[in-house]
């Protein structure tokens, strides 16, 4: 009963994830999961998790873990941080690095989560508007800020910021921490964490819920200067000392190692990607430029919502967002197999006939 709750929680506003519909047979296009398997090396070391040891708490410093993500990305250990999930890593940034007197700077079309974890930790923000061609355009956080961040490829619009205009930000922003989601950059994009032993302000976030086929190991990290990193364990280590359990930091770590299976399937998200956008133009949709493994598309003539609405008839579930309203008219797309893409395209031709 809500009498016995605590003030603040009359106060939040959660995030709402994306539906995990529990029928069979859907083809389902809306939390951008990847549609390949995770690599059969990670299937391997969970199996081999299966085991006494279970008895035993895990790596409360997940170290494997993040030599593994040193390894790939050629940092230290000290510059890593693990998480359950990225969203926990986004979480414990935000209270550890985001919340100053002056607002948090972040784009009025951005990941539905920044906001709520205002809500939650009671940080001031400033939602800048997008370009009417849904791009972040960096002059416009040259402000006074408590801090920045955003995705990119940004989402839900999927449109990316080149590495240039993220150095530029990071030139004119040196007195607070900006934050890279990174959460699709391996679909098109070239990483941020090329920039982090130059800018001890920057943080770079990852998960392999996305690229590493793992949303449901939840893991994610965060790589930047080693003063960041401790601020993060610090939050960290006041909330939870164990947040991954021996799966996810053995999987997780098998899954960074395993570079060859990671290429191959990101290689076939983004050719999928392609013959997907040719064939929703072909449609008459609009679709921005992608650099993710989704498509965000309108129709000229068809509203978002009664798009989503027939294609769930048709047990395809693609994501829509009513808020704000510009982008009510647009579907937000996973891209699937080659045969999902297919089957969405065929009823997409249906619908429009
Ligand atoms: C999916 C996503 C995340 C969350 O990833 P998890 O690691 O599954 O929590 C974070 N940021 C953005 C922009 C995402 O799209």
């Amino acid at each position: 009963m809500s009498r016995y709750w605590s003030p603040v929680v009359h106060e939040l506003t959660p995030y709402v994830p994306g539906e995990q519909p529990k029928l069979a047979n859907l083809v389902k296009l809306n939390t951008n999961e990847n549609p390949y398997g995770p690599s059969p090396k990670v299937l391997e070391a969970l199996r081999a998790e299966a085991a006494d040891t279970l008895r035993l708490y895990p790596d409360p410093s997940g170290e494997k873990l993040k030599q593994a993500v040193a390894d790939f990305y050629g940092v230290t250990p000290r510059q890593v941080f693990v998480g359950n999930g990225s969203d926990e890593v986004l979480g414990h940034t935000f209270l550890a690095l985001l919340k100053h007197d002056l607002p948090l700077l972040f784009p009025d079309i951005t990941y539905s989560f920044y906001p709520v974890y205002c809500g939650l930790y009671g940080i001031a923000s400033r939602q800048l508007p997008l370009t009417e061609s849904f791009e972040i355009c960096v002059d416009d956080y040259f402000q006074p800020n408590g801090g920045i961040i955003f995705p990119n490829p940004n989402a839900p619009t999927g449109r990316l910021l080149a590495l240039g205009e993220i150095e530029r930000l990071l030139q004119a922003n040196r007195d607070s921490v900006v934050v890279i989601d990174e959460a699709y950059i391996d679909f098109g994009g070239e990483s941020a964490v090329a920039l982090v032993d130059r800018y001890p302000q920057l943080l770079v976030i990852h998960t392999l819920s996305k690229s590493r086929s793992l949303a449901g190991l939840r893991v994610g990290y965060a790589i930047g200067h080693p003063d960041l990193i401790e601020a993060l364990d610090r939050v960290k280590d006041s909330f939870n000392s164990y947040p991954l359990d021996r799966f996810a930091l053995a999987g997780g770590a098998a899954a960074v190692a395993d570079r060859a299976y990671f290429a191959e399937t990101c290689a076939k998200v983004i050719a999928t990607r392609t013959h997907l956008v040719a064939d929703l133009e072909a449609l008459g949709f609009e679709v921005l430029p992608s650099a993710a493994n989704f498509v965000f598309a309108r129709h000229p003539a068809h509203e978002g919502a009664a798009l989503t609405a027939k294609l769930r008839e048709r047990s395809i579930i693609v994501r829509h967002f009513k808020n704000p309203v510009r982008i009510a008219p647009f579907l937000r797309i996973t891209v699937g197999t080659d045969a999902q893409c297919a089957a969405l395209v065929a009823a997409l031709r249906e619908i429009l006939s």
